[in-house]
């Protein structure tokens, strides 16, 4: 038995496993970890909101997840579940879980009390969702990007918060589509207009994507690299390195 598999499971871990060429399996600390404090590694999905994660959790590893980011219904301020209210014209409402720990706790309008049931909630999720899956498995052309773009605007803020998970995953779609079409072009088929516009875009983007990470998931996880390689992508570009 790995001394790996002694770790305890996290929703936001200190440590990341990984499999070495030789085979050794090893642990990496994400964050500084003090003397007392227990050794974590995540069982499931960081970038998935609490409702998905426990219940996965429950299914595959058959124990209900109480950890920080799973007992706080904004999920350590990040307000990676939150979905919006449409009673306010400003957009100022986010429902959030009553009791974050329990599958089936009514959610609640943080602005006006208004109250919706966890099936209405997992509706609103599942039809952004689906709309996403739809346009990812398009074509590789630009004009995906544009699509994706106005699908971005279309929710962001206003059907769900704009650090929701699944606005995180449409925004980490369109990094990877701006940045296999900057490596395509290389850089000698599209004008330096619109190859700047796509770089701003993508330190942007990934900025924002960062901040939301930092919240969920701190310290030197996979993810944040992937992010940290779109910037270095589009700094390439504007400095016209590539070019
Ligand atoms: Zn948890
Ligand atoms: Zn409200």
């Amino acid at each position: 038995m790995h001394m790996g598999s002694m770790a305890a499971h996290d929703c936001c871990a200190n440590t990341a496993w990984t499999i070495l060429r030789n085979g050794i399996y090893t642990l990496r600390a994400l964050v500084p970890i003090t003397m007392n404090e227990n050794v974590t590694i995540t069982y499931t999905e960081p970038t998935q909101g609490t409702l998905i994660r426990r219940q996965k959790l429950l299914e595959s590893k058959y124990f209900e997840c109480t950890c920080r980011r799973c007992s706080d219904p904004t999920e350590l301020n990040s307000y990676f579940s939150a979905v919006k209210c449409g009673a306010h014209e400003d957009l100022a409402g986010n429902y959030f879980p009553l009791d974050p720990l329990s599958h089936s706790s009514a959610w609640k309008c943080d602005t006006c009390g208004d109250i919706k049931t966890v099936q209405w909630i997992q509706k609103v999720v599942k039809d952004i969702k689906e709309e996403i899956d739809e346009l990812s498995g398009s074509e590789d052309s630009i004009s995906s990007v544009e699509k994706l773009e106005n699908m971005l605007q279309a929710n962001s803020g206003i059907r769900v918060h704009e650090n929701h998970f699944e606005m995180l995953r449409l925004e980490n779609e369109i990094l990877q589509r701006i940045s296999y079409f900057m490596s395509l072009n290389n850089g000698s088929n599209i004008t330096k207009n619109l190859s700047t516009k796509l770089a701003d875009r993508m330190i942007q983007l990934s900025e924002k994507c960062l901040a939301v990470v930092d919240m969920i998931w701190p310290g030197y996880n996979r993810f944040r690299g992937m992010l940290f390689s779109y910037c270095i992508i589009a700094w390439f570009v504007l400095n016209d390195v590539i070019s």
